[in-house]
C-alpha cells in the first residue's frame, strides 16, 4: 500500500523527535517511522549539556516534569586515579533516555504527528520525490526526509554509506545503579583502553556509561571480569564499583561505534544527529548536537516547503550550517580521546591542568556550543 506524506522522518530518536515537534508545533504534518517500541533504554551517558534547555522550552518541552537532575560540576581522573573537579561552564542535566525519548514519543502524537513502528530498508528519490519502503512491505511517499536513524543503522549498508564498511574498534556498557553519589556532578574516569562516564539520572538512580577498545575489552573472560581487572585498577572506579547496585537485569552493550566523517545529505535526505556526525561521548553532547541538527534542519525543511529555497539551496545551506555549528569541536572531541586513551600524554595533561585548572574550562568550551 502506498501511503502519501509531505514529511517522513525516519528514526525517533532524539533528532527525529525533536524534528518532528518543531515541525509539527509549525503546522505541518508529519510521519515518523521508528523500527523499535517504546520505552526503552539505550546505551548513552545521559548527561545532556544547557546548550538545547532554552530551545526545548521553545519548543514547550517540560523537561522539569521529567525530574531531571541538575549538573553543574565535573569530576575528571586519569587510569591512575589522579583527579581534578571543576565547574561546568554551561551546565546540563541528567535524565534518562527511557523517559526522555518516551516523553518525545508522546509528544509528538499529542500534536498530531503520526509514529509508525516500522523499519525503512529502502529508499529512493525520483522525479523530486521519495519513496521509501518497510519490511511490512508498506511504501510512503515524501517530499522531505530527515534520515534520523542514528549511529548505526540498515540503512547505512543500504545507502553504502563509506563509514558502515570498516570497522569500528569501540564497543559501550551501560547500566543503571543505586549508589550514593552527588547529584550535581558528571565524572569521567579514565581507564586502560577507555573511559566511563558516571552521573545521576531522575529518581536518584546513577548511570555509569564506558566506551572501550575492543582489543582491551577481548583479553577478559565478560563484564563483570573487565570491570574488576581494568575499570577498578582506577581507584574511584574501583569505590564506585564496590559501593553500587545494579538496578538492569544486566548491562547493555553496543558495539562498531564509529565516529568517522558521514556525508549530511544522502540521497537528497537531510540527514540529522548522529547519521550525520558523532563527537566522542566523553565532550558529553552528542544528544545536544542531535537536538541543535534537528533545529537546523527543521527551519530549513520549513523554507523549502514554503518555495522560499529552491531543494539545491536546502541541501547546501543545511551542510553549511551544519559544519559551521559542529565540525570543528567533533574534530576537537577526537583529538581529545587521543590523548585521554594516551597513557603517557593524559598524564603529562592531567599534570598540568591540576597546576593550571583554569584550563579545564578552556577545553570543555572547546567541545560545547553557545546556547541555542
Ligand atoms: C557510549 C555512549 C555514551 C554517550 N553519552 C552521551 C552523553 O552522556 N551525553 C550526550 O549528549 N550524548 C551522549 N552520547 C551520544 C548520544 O547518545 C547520541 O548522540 C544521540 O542518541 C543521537 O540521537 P539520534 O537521534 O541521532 O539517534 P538515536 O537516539 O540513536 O535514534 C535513532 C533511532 O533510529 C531508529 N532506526 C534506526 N534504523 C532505522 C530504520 N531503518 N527504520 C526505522 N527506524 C530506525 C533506531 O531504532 C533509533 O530509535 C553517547 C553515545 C554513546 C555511544
Amino acid at each position: 500500500m502506498e501511503h502519501t506524506n509531505g514529511i517522513v522522518i525516519i528514526g525517533a530518536g532524539l533528532s527525529g523527535m525533536t524534528s518532528a515537534i518543531h515541525l509539527l508545533t509549525q503546522g505541518f504534518s508529519v510521519t515518523v517511522l521508528e523500527k523499535n517500541s517504546f520505552p526503552k533504554h539505550k546505551v548513552c551517558g545521559e548527561f545532556i549539556s544547557n546548550e538545547v534547555w532554552s530551545y526545548l522550552n521553545l519548543l514547550d518541552l517540560d523537561i522539569e516534569s521529567l525530574n531531571p537532575t541538575k549538573i553543574n560540576s565535573t569530576f575528571l581522573s586519569t587510569p591512575s586515579g589522579r583527579s581534578i573537579e571543576t565547574n561546568l561552564p554551561l551546565g546540563g542535566f541528567g535524565i534518562s533516555r527511557y523517559t526522555l525519548d518516551y516523553y518525545l514519543y508522546q509528544k509528538v502524537q499529542e500534536l498530531g504527528g503520526v509514529v509508525i513502528q516500522s523499519n525503512v530498508t529502502d529508499v529512493l528519490f525520483s522525479n523530486d520525490q521519495f519513496v521509501l519502503t518497510t519490511d511490512d512491505n508498506q511504501n510512503y511517499t515524501a517530499k522531505v526526509v530527515l534520515g534520523s536513524f542514528g549511529k548505526r543503522s540498515n540503512l547505512d549498508l543500504q545507502l553504502n554509506r563509506d563509514f558502515i564498511k570498516k570497522k569500528s574498534p569501540w564497543l559501550a556498557v551501560k547500566a543503571h545503579y543505586a549508589l550514593d553519589l552527588p547529584a550535581d556532578v558528571v565524572m569521567l574516569h579514565n581507564f586502560e583502553g577507555g573511559y566511563c562516564g558516571v552521573s545521576k539520572v531522575e529518581d536518584d538512580k546513577v548511570n555509569i556509561c564506558y566506551l572501550v577498545r575492543y582489543s582491551s575489552f577481548k583479553k577478559y573472560k565478560d563484564i563483570a571480569d573487565f570491570q574488576e581487572n581494568v575499570m577498578a585498577t582506577n581507584p574511584h572506579l574501583k569505590t564506585i564499583f564496590k559501593n553500587s547496585k545494579m538496578i538492569f537485569e544486566k548491562p547493555l552493550t553496543i558495539s562498531q561505534i564509529s565516529f568517522e566523517d558521514k556525508p549530511k545529505i544522502e540521497n537528497h535526505m537531510i540527514m540529522i544527529g548522529d547519521a550525520a556526525g558523532m563527537i566522542h561521548p566523553l565532550c558529553g553532547n552528542g544528544m545536544a548536537i542531535a537536538i541543535h541538527s534537528a533545529k537546523i534542519a527543521s527551519e530549513l525543511t520549513i523554507r523549502f516547503l514554503q518555495n522560499k529555497i529552491t531543494r539545491i539551496q536546502f541541501e547546501s545551506q543545511y551542510v553549511s550550517r551544519w559544519n559551521k555549528t559542529f565540525r570543528a569541536r567533533i574534530q576537537f572531541g577526537k583529538f581529545l580521546s587521543k590523548i585521554l586513551l594516551n597513557e603517557r600524554l593524559s598524564k603529562l595533561v592531567m599534570k598540568s591542568l591540576i597546576a593550571f585548572p583554569f584550563l579545564l574550562p578552556f577545553i570543555i568550551k572547546k567541545t560545547h556550543g553557545k546556547p541555542v
